[in-house]
């Protein structure tokens, strides 16, 4: 079967200099915040260019303790997309806040920045975009529009890291913003893991204070805070992976421009690049009528797909009664067409045209 992601292949290519930070780790004995992870907020701030990086636990965390330093809390709207994973609302959710969910652009899969004042309130605090599957949200605008509504701008990175929009990193256009590690991101590590870069030193200082029980001096504490702490280990796999992730960006870049050129004749709608901003693939989507003949010619030739995502968050269980009578057609559209192919930095340029003829035979056949 070939994967969606191959996490093996990339372990294999990179053991030598992973298994030594790891064993660098156990001789040390120092598992919490320790040497790698100081180092690795260092490196990672001067990589995306922003003063303050402070690891956490995962991408969920990172979001929540963003939105807490951020100052967002109990009866603040957050507007942000619904074509996402539950996590970028569920984190606005436990500050005590609302998701407000606005319409997105067809082309980018991301929020809809024409469609953002209709929805503001007096209640509005903040806008929290997501740079879905790896596409910058179109930042100067939302920047703009941000701040002269007077609402923080918190970035959902989780999908983006080593993502620009005119030369500059997705997360340093906002107060702050948050990035996951799990395992299968473009910058993933071996467990969970996550990073909130902010450009405030007082938020910086807050979120160092929240994510270890509110404490910045040991036994001492000023707030109630968290145990959301990066451990070593992790941060030991991530300074290593740090200084590949250009590469792994550019591969995924080569694997996604060639799917698209391939399949250039084919009546289905390819992932779009506007030339200002750099996409960096966490996922190669694309929008089909026919998505479920196709992923099922795929399932047949042992290839893997997937759907993300099949719901829209308006139209979960979970926030139906508060999103009811909310109609979001361009999201409804995307969720029935869209589906994702494999794609990691490894990905075969022979099982690239593998996967294509399997899509061209249920197309044309
Ligand atoms: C993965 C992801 C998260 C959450 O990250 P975890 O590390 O899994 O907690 C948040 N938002 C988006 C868009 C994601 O893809």
């Amino acid at each position: 079967m070939i994967p969606m992601v191959d996490l093996k292949t990339q372990y294999h290519r990179l053991k030598d200099e992973i298994d030594l930070g790891l064993a660098e780790v156990l001789e040390s004995c120092a598992f919490i915040l320790g040497p790698n992870v100081r180092a690795f907020e260092t490196e990672a701030a001067e990589y995306l260019g922003v003063p303050h990086a402070v690891g956490c636990a995962s991408g969920t965390d990172a979001l929540h303790l963003a939105l807490l330093a951020a100052g967002i809390g109990e009866g603040d709207e957050v507007i942000t997309s619904p074509f996402t994973f539950i996590a970028t609302a569920e984190a606005i959710r436990y500050v005590g806040a609302r998701p407000v969910f606005v319409d997105i652009d067809p082309k980018t899969f991301n929020l809809d920045v024409d469609q953002i004042q209709k929805a503001m309130t007096p209640k509005t605090k903040a806008i929290m975009p997501v740079h879905l599957f790896g596409q910058p949200a179109d930042l100067p605008r939302l920047q703009e529009l941000s701040s002269a509504s007077g609402l923080l701008l918190i970035e959902d990175c989780a999908q983006s890291f080593g993502a620009s929009v005119n030369g500059r990193q997705t997360g340093s256009f906002g107060l702050a913003a948050g990035y996951s590690f799990f395992p299968s991101k473009n910058l993933g590590c071996y467990g969970d893991g996550g990073l909130v870069v902010t450009s405030s030193e007082e938020v910086a200082q807050r979120l160092r204070m929240l994510r270890n029980h509110g404490s910045e001096v040991r036994y001492y504490h000023d707030v109630i805070g968290y145990n959301s702490r990066l451990d070593e280990f992790q941060a030991a796999i991530l300074r290593v992976k740090l200084r590949h992730i250009d590469a792994f960006n550019r591969e995924r870049r080569r694997v996604a421009h060639a799917y698209s050129e391939q399949m250039a004749d084919l009546p289905l709608e390819t992932p779009y690049e506007d030339g200002i901003g750099v996409h960096v693939y966490h996922q190669y989507t694309l929008l089909s009528d026919r998505r479920e003949a196709i992923m099922a010619a795929l399932q047949e030739a042992s290839i893997s797909s997937a759907i993300y995502y099949p719901v829209p968050l308006h139209q979960q269980k979970v926030f139906k009664a508060e999103c009811e009578g909310l109609s979001l057609p361009v999201t409804e559209s995307v969720a029935q067409r869209c589906f994702s192919l494999p794609i990691y930095p490894e990905l075969e340029h022979e099982t690239i045209e593998r996967i294509v003829a399997v899509i061209r035979a249920v197309l044309h056949g």
